[in-house]
């Protein structure tokens, strides 16, 4: 009897990530593709490309159940991408639509926290939570929120976008999404790089980022700098926590989750990160949620998180119609 399989994809700011998976939640195999496309049409044909290749490559794989789509501005409930402000095809776009009459396979479409949510809790940190706020950090930020062991969709419109919320913050730092001082100009890769460039300008505190042409320095720069202790990194990396924490603490009051789960590029394998934000969390929380609530760190993979997520949408597609 043959295997069947579920695809998993990704459709990340900047690259798209394509994984096969088995029904224990393997990735039995992944590959990736720019997300950099003029339009949704060769968008679309690079996606049917890769995936066919990637097909063809595992040979074995024949029975596909069918596509889970993960994308942050994405609409579970119609099928659509929309707003999409880091692509150049931005606008309402019906890419299941699309897509399924490329591939014949059925297609169903999420925000990606809401799909590492899910990954989360079927195959990561989160097993055995019913109640959790997974929250993305990466070059941007989304949130998604599990209640009752049921992901949060909200009314026929997006629940994850916390990216955008205001911080507690007033230096009035442009977000790409046309508004001041949203979270992710602050906690995503690029909130990183700005916050690391505002501090070399204003102190005068030694640091191996001041070796990097300012024009060239990457989030992955400062990233390398924590990890050899640089002071003015480990500041940066403070004042980050500091935003978070409070906004955690926040959060906390909506759905009183067991615990927070950070993901992306900002949260990965950084515990000096973690426990910054725990103390900011702790100083700024209501008493009655002080300690009751674990701030925790992924541990899939990160892009395995959002692919295995939307892999479990291929094997219970969408029940609900717009
Ligand atoms: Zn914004």
């Amino acid at each position: 009897m043959s295997k069947t399989y579920a695809i998993g994809i990704d459709m990340g700011n900047t690259t798209t990530s394509i994984g096969i998976v088995d029904t224990q939640g393997n990735v039995i195999n992944k590959s990736s593709i720019s997300s950099d496309y003029q339009n949704i049409t060769e968008y679309i044909d690079a996606i049917y490309d890769h995936l066919s290749a990637l097909i063809a490559q595992q040979g074995e794989v024949k029975n596909i159940k069918g596509i889970g789509l993960a994308s942050s501005e994405s609409n579970y409930f119609t099928g659509c991408v929309e707003f999409a402000p880091d692509h150049k095809w931005n606008g309402n776009t019906p890419i299941t639509q699309i897509l399924t009459k490329k591939l014949h396979l059925p297609i169903t479409l999420t925000n990606n926290a809401n799909a590492a949510a899910m990954g989360e809790m079927e195959y990561g940190i989160a097993q055995g939570m019913k109640d959790f706020i997974l929250l993305s950090l990466d070059n941007e930020v989304s949130r998604g929120t599990v209640a009752n062991g049921e992901i949060v969709y909200g009314h026929k419109i997006f629940t994850g976008k916390s990216g955008h919320i205001n911080v507690h913050n007033d230096r009035g730092r442009a977000c790409k999404c046309g508004k001041k001082d949203c979270l992710e100009a602050y906690c995503s890769t690029d909130g990183i790089v700005a916050t690391t460039l505002e501090l070399l300008a204003s102190s005068k505190e030694d640091s191996i980022l001041r070796n990097i042409p300012q024009n060239e320095l990457a989030f992955e720069n400062v990233y390398e700098a924590l990890l050899k202790e640089d002071k003015l990194a480990k500041e940066v990396y403070h004042f980050t926590a500091d935003l978070l924490g409070q906004l955690l603490s926040d959060l906390v009051a909506y759905s009183s989750p067991r615990a927070f789960i950070l993901s992306g590029k900002v949260a990965k394998s950084n515990e000096f990160f973690r426990q910054a934000i725990n103390e900011s969390f702790e100083a700024n929380v209501l008493k009655i949620y002080s300690g009751k609530t674990k701030i925790l760190t992924s541990n899939i993979e990160d892009s395995d998180a959002v692919i295995l997520g939307a892999s479990l949408l291929a094997w219970n597609p969408k029940l609900i119609d717009a």
